[in-house]
């Protein structure tokens, strides 16, 4: 029985379909090719191919040509309805494909045939080749048959698919501008950080650059929370797994913990999280409603297991620093305390340079500890916290933790791509398992509410999303040099070393290039460095005592005197603003 049936021809079925074209494609250049795979992406598609040779970049452009001759010959999908048994004839040279068979419940089967190819496909399709639009082959990948790194390696090729040749070309420049921006590759270039196979994948080592920047995050973070009632606090990496027993943690956040380690016949792991140190810390006083809210704010290092497959620089790492508080306070104080932290989140957004974000509300999700009345409870309090902050926002169904509600803020970059910042958590579940408690004003005990937040992140993570924000030129009050000042011959070293006590002594993070280099190269390297502010000294500059100031962009200022230019950056450093009032 033949049919061809109507299809509804929307993006993600002309991406589906580019797949079947390429495989097609495929199979006429490597007609041994055994086919796995070809689903839709969100910008794209892929298939994934078991082929008797590696696959080259020169490929991807033999197939693209092929594609776009398909394309041009309007092959109209056709489908056919099958039994299995006809299935398993046709596909009988296709492993993967018999393999998939085997796993589909209905008696009878649908494949999909366009020109000599033929896949095993439930659809839909476009009507024919020709209505795929613009689409280009990106990048050839490794993938395990199934994600199973005991099945066989097969070879990915991705391809990105749009309706219009300019959504194309717009997709294809914001690539290359992500590429360009891309932390790993200027975390190596401006020497901020590394990751080493040695030491273990996801772990991050901070290098001298990276260091301050994280610093200046840090003291600011710091200085804002102390003026707004945060207590710092230091808790330890490694708890017995009895505490992670008791939270909670050890029965549903059990994937993400790794196995415990023997200390005198005791079991220990390693943190995921800060929040029961703090909890202990709350603990050894009996706590009165008169000194609520207690605030115990840390930048806690936890350990989460993730897959190896799926770290990625900074931002997906195994090892990594929070920038957490735990707020105890009563039941009335919650909706008060969100709203204070919703500021202090979007204070934070705004001081980094971040224009916009996005704010969702996560909901119960299928394995949750505590009760359906204090979810139900919880949720409400973080929503009206929400409205009467003025915030607009999605509700993400069953993406909550396991004990608690949440609120997620992803802030956009640059070039438009959202990161995760700010979390805000409300917990009852806590308290409940450890009777965390303060004396009321009746005289009783009342069980305190808990809220879990973040208002960065994480250092690496955000680390990564400036980086990439700035494309590595990082304002001034961040840059780990802040004024790069070049001698013009080696007889303007004593004066340019002056000049950088004096900055120095201002806290200003300024850098002498002594090396006897031309002038030409070391204002390159500085360039190359990103330091936003080059002071070039010569023999008028040391007569005139001014400075003659050249930008990373290139860009050369007037020349004036050093005593404006130390002024000027040393409000820009204190006010944290982008660039120089001078
Ligand atoms: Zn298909
Ligand atoms: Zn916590």
């Amino acid at each position: 029985m033949k049919q061809q049936t109507p299809e509804s021809e929307n993006l993600e079925t002309m991406r589906h379909s580019a797949a079947h074209v390429m495989a097609e494609a495929v199979q006429s250049i490597l007609p041994a090719v055994k086919f796995a795979i070809g689903p839709a992406t969100d910008t794209g598609f892929y298939y994934d191919f078991d082929l008797p040779r590696a696959l080259t970049p020169e490929d991807l452009t033999v197939i693209e040509t092929k594609m776009k001759e398909i394309i041009a010959s309007d092959e109209p999908f056709v489908r056919e309805d099958m039994s299995k048994k006809e299935a398993r004839k046709l596909f009988s040279d296709q492993p993967y494909k018999l393999e998939l068979i085997e796993e589909i419940p209905e008696e009878k089967v649908a494949i999909y045939r366009q020109g000599s190819f033929t896949d095993l496909c439930r659809g839909p399709h476009v009507s024919s080749t020709s209505k795929i639009k613009a689409f280009k082959l990106v990048s050839i990948a490794g993938a395990y048959w199934r994600g199973d790194e005991h099945r066989p390696m097969l070879q990915r090729i991705y391809g990105v698919a749009f309706e219009t040749k300019k959504a194309l070309d717009d997709y294809l420049t914001r690539l290359e501008e992500a590429a360009k921006r891309d932390h790993r590759k200027l975390g190596k270039e401006l020497d901020l950080f590394s990751l080493h196979e040695e030491a273990g994948p996801g772990l991050v080592h901070w290098h001298p650059k990276g260091s301050i920047i994280r610093r200046a995050i840090e003291d600011f973070w710091k200085d804002e929370h102390a003026k707004r009632g945060y207590e710092l606090v230091y808790t330890p990496h490694i708890a017995k797994v009895d505490l992670w027993k008791t939270s909670g943690h050890w029965e549903f956040y059990r994937e993400n913990l790794y196995s415990p380690m023997e200390i005198e016949g005791q079991e220990y792991i390693l943190k995921p999280m800060n929040c029961l140190g703090h909890i202990l810390i709350y603990k050894t006083k009996l706590r009165s409603y008169r000194e609520l809210p207690i605030r115990f704010a840390e930048l806690g290092t936890v350990y989460r297991y993730e897959r190896s497959g799926v770290l990625h620089g900074l931002s997906r790492v195994r090892g990594f620093t929070q920038d957490d508080a735990h707020i105890f306070c009563s039941f009335d104080q919650l909706q008060d305390e969100i709203i204070k932290v919703l500021e202090l989140a979007r204070l934070m957004i705004d001081t980094f340079g971040f224009t916009s974000y996005k704010v969702m509300l996560s909901t119960r999700p299928e394995k949750y500890a505590g009760s359906l009345d204090m979810w139900e409870k919880a949720t409400k309090i973080l929503e009206q916290a929400l409205t009467l902050s003025k915030i607009p926002f999605t509700v993400d169904p069953g993406e909550g933790v396991f004990y608690g509600p949440k609120i997620d803020i992803k802030f956009e970059d640059a070039i438009g791509r959202a990161w995760q910042g700010p979390t805000i958590q409300v917990d009852f579940n806590l308290p409940q398992r450890f009777n965390v408690t303060f004396v009321g004003e009746d005289g009783q005990e009342h069980q305190v509410a808990m809220i879990h937040r973040t208002v960065l992140g994480s250092m690496e993570r955000f680390l990564a999303s400036l980086t990439e924000h700035y494309g590595g030129a990082f304002p001034v009050w961040l840059a780990p040099v802040q004024v790069a000042i070049i001698p013009v011959a080696d007889r303007h070293l004593d004066y340019a070393s002056k000049l950088e006590a004096e900055l120095q002594s201002d806290g200003v993070r300024a850098k002498v290039d002594a090396r006897s280099e031309r002038l030409n190269l070391k204002i390159r390297q500085a360039q190359l460095d990103k330091v936003p502010y080059m002071l070039i000294i010569g023999d008028k500059e040391i007569a005139d005592s001014t400075v003659s100031i050249r930008l990373r962009s290139g860009e050369q200022l007037a020349s004036q005197s050093f005593d404006s230019f130390r002024k000027a950056i040393k409000a820009a450093i204190r006010n944290k603003v982008k660039t120089l009032e001078l």
